[in-house]
C-alpha cells in the first residue's frame, strides 16, 4: 500500500520554516527541535527533512544516507543532554507512535526522547 503523506501537517510547516520551532540540531537529513509541551524536563523531537509518515515508513522507504544521518542525529542529541546511561548520565526513553493504535498526532515521523525524569511504566496495562 502507498503511503499518503499530508504535507500540511506541523512538522511539514516547521520544515518549511513555515513556524517556528526550538533548533537543538540540524543536520543534512534530519532536524531535531524542542517539543512544545514537553512531557519530562527534557524533550527532544527528532524528525527526518524528508516526507516520511513513520517509522516503518521511514525504515521501509528511505535511502541509507538519511537512516544513517537520523540515528547518529538522534545518538548526539542524548550526547548533547548529557543522558547516556554508559556515559555517566540517569537514562532516556525513546519512542515513536505510529498510527491509530500508537496515538500518532503528528503524521510525520519523529522519534521522542525524553529524559530528566524517572519515566514510569513504558505502557500502562488495562
Ligand atoms: P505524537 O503524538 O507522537 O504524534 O507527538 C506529537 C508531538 O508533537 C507532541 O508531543 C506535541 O507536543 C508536539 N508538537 C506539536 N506541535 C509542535 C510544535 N509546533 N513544535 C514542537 N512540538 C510540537
Amino acid at each position: 500500500m502507498a503511503y499518503s503523506y499530508d504535507d500540511q501537517n506541523i512538522f511539514a510547516k516547521i520544515l518549511r520554516g513555515e513556524i517556528p520551532n526550538n533548533t537543538v540540531l540540524e543536520t543534512e537529513h534530519t532536524l531535531a527541535f524542542r517539543d512544545i509541551a514537553p512531557k519530562a524536563p527534557e524533550h527532544v523531537l527528532v524528525i527526518p527533512k524528508g516526507a516520511y509518515v513513520s517509522f516503518d515508513h521511514f525504515c521501509n522507504a528511505a535511502s541509507d544516507a538519511e537512516i544513517l544521518d537520523f540515528h547518529r542525529t538522534a545518538g548526539r542529541i542524548c550526547t548533547a543532554l548529557g543522558v547516556e546511561p554508559g556515559e555517566g548520565g540517569d537514562g532516556y526513553r525513546a519512542i515513536t507512535n505510529a498510527g491509530e493504535n500508537g496515538v500518532q498526532e503528528v503524521p510525520h515521523f519523529h522519534l521522542h526522547i525524553l529524559a530528566g525524569r524517572p519515566l514510569g511504566p513504558m505502557v500502562v496495562m488495562r
